[in-house]
């Protein structure tokens, strides 16, 4: 099950040191067999939130979005769009144009931790203040105009509407009171309006669904989207047949995209088998214990921290940083602060190539350790590559029920996230992956879609609403 190709790192020590630290990261290596038991185990829970009668218990909740026509890049409009759910907040203003050319103009704003943590409404009176700043900013604010706004929101809901969605829970280190069990759109629109601009709510949706939204206007076969950044998630398009909990209509086209929440997948256990006792301690010290435990696997949020916490235990049985660190737990040393080894750092780590490990060393300085040496950088390589590949194939089996079940010649897939964006081979380890996990006569690509979860938001509005009128028109 496990892959050769990155033991032995450290040819000149001694074998038995070698043989405990292998020892430590076998618990990460999942075999192709391993995959295909999960594959079958996230596709039973899919089942199990597409179906009225078991919904409820579902973790995986498969929520149906009433997003059903993909861009097609023919929409034309001006939309504006709010962003929420991933490292950074923006306010977004997309001009479709003809021959489907976007134009985008952005601002990032930041959301304070007070903010993350406090009252609901004080969190959407401040996307509303960001939202006035921008529209300032641009001088969109001439009388009689309307602008429809569409609004990216990453985090598990359940949709009644097109326009209105119930949060269910919090993920990724929000926890705002007042907001589970709320429309979400209802809230938005309620602080918009006491700023009095003529700003209307039209769509919310999913990253997921934005992603994939943005990626199908430029590729016509584009049917799922994925997010690999701080959270986890991905949504496809499924047939109205199998979407037993659908309560719109069955009109043309007989299909809707489902946001899966596969990041909650695992919270019922069934995942234990693969977690590592590293995997047990992030999601303890996490403000959602037993919560997205396949999510604290894979993304962004989380990898630096089991990275963390394997150092420091190999740290601890005397295998790395050797007389180099005698202040241990030492709490103003980076390294022994929870959530102080970042992702991007094992993006960092892992750019190294050969022996010189020049990023590496000035990571592991930055961290507190002041003399790495050779066998400390590659040990801790070793250490990051085994997480995120362990992280890159688990999304990987993901995608390749999704194509499975699609099943169709040609599937893209739009993805977007920091992870996979920065990271040096998280794309090639997840589709070398994929290949040994999907049915040989379908041909599937992942495509970046650049700026998805923003511009999507975008087009479903352009889709949906602005198309809507012209129909009716
Ligand atoms: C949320 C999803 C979101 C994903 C990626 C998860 O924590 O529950 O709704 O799509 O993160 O941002
Ligand atoms: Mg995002």
């Amino acid at each position: 099950a496990a892959e050769p190709e990155n033991k032995n790192i450290l040819q000149n020590r001694n074998p038995e040191l070698n043989e405990r630290i292998e020892t430590v990261l076998e618990s990460l290596r999942l075999g192709d067999d391993s995959l295909r038991q999960i594959m079958q185990l996230l596709e039973q829970e899919m089942d199990t939130g597409l179906s009225p009668a078991t919904h409820a218990k579902a973790d995986v909740k498969m929520f149906p979005t009433y997003v059903r026509n993909i861009a097609n890049g023919s929409e034309t409009g001006q939309v504006l769009a709010l962003d929420l759910g991933g490292t950074n907040f923006r306010v977004l203003l997309v001009n479709l144009l003809p021959q489907g050319e976007v134009r985008l103009t952005s601002k990032i704003f930041v959301i304070p931790q007070s903010i993350m943590l406090g009252e609901g409404v004080n969190l959407f009176h401040h996307l509303a203040d960001c939202l006035v700043d921008f529209m300032k900013q641009e001088k969109l604010n001439q009388p009689g105009v309307h602008y429809p706004l569409g609004f990216t929101f990453s985090f598990p809901c359940h949709q009644e509407g097109l326009a209105s969605a119930r949060l269910t829970s919090w993920t990724k280190g929000f926890t705002c009171a007042g907001v589970v069990n709320e429309d979400v759109v209802k809230m938005l629109q309620k602080a918009i309006d006491e700023k009095n601009i003529n700003v209307q709510c039209v769509a919310l949706v999913n990253d997921t669904v934005g992603t994939l939204m943005a990626c199908a206007y430029k590729k016509p076969h584009t049917s799922i989207g994925l997010i690999l950044g701080t959270g986890t998630n991905a949504c496809y398009m499924e047939t109205l047949d199998r979407v037993g909990t659908w309560n719109g209509d069955y009109e043309e086209p007989k299909q809707v995209i489902v946001n899966m929440e596969w990041g909650a997948f695992g919270n019922n256990n069934r995942l234990n088998h693969v977690r590592t006792r590293f995997d047990e301690e992030v999601d303890l010290s996490s403000v959602n214990p037993g919560k997205q435990i396949f999510e604290k696997m894979i993304s962004g949020m989380y990898m630096g921290e089991i990275v963390r916490l394997i150092i420091l235990d190999l740290m601890q049985q005397d295998l790395l940083f050797i007389g180099q660190c005698d202040n241990y737990g030492d709490y103003r040393i980076p390294l022994f602060i929870r959530g102080g080894f970042y992702t991007k750092f094992v993006s960092t780590v892992e750019t190294d190539e050969g022996i010189a490990f020049s990023n590496t060393r000035r990571v592991l300085q930055d961290m507190g350790i002041r003399n790495p040496t050779y066998d400390d950088c590659a040990i801790v390589q070793h250490i990051c590559k085994n997480v995120s590949k362990r992280a890159a194939r688990l999304a990987g089996a993901g995608l390749a029920v999704l194509i499975n079940r699609i099943n169709k010649p040609q599937i893209t897939v739009g993805v977007d996230g920091s992870l996979y964006r920065y990271h040096p081979r998280f794309k090639r380890n997840m589709e070398k992956c994929i290949k040994n996990l999907v049915n040989k006569n379908i041909k599937f690509e992942i495509s970046l879609s650049d700026d998805g979860s923003g511009i999507g938001a975008a087009l479903t509005v352009a889709a949906e609403v602005l198309s809507c009128q012209s129909d009716k028109n």
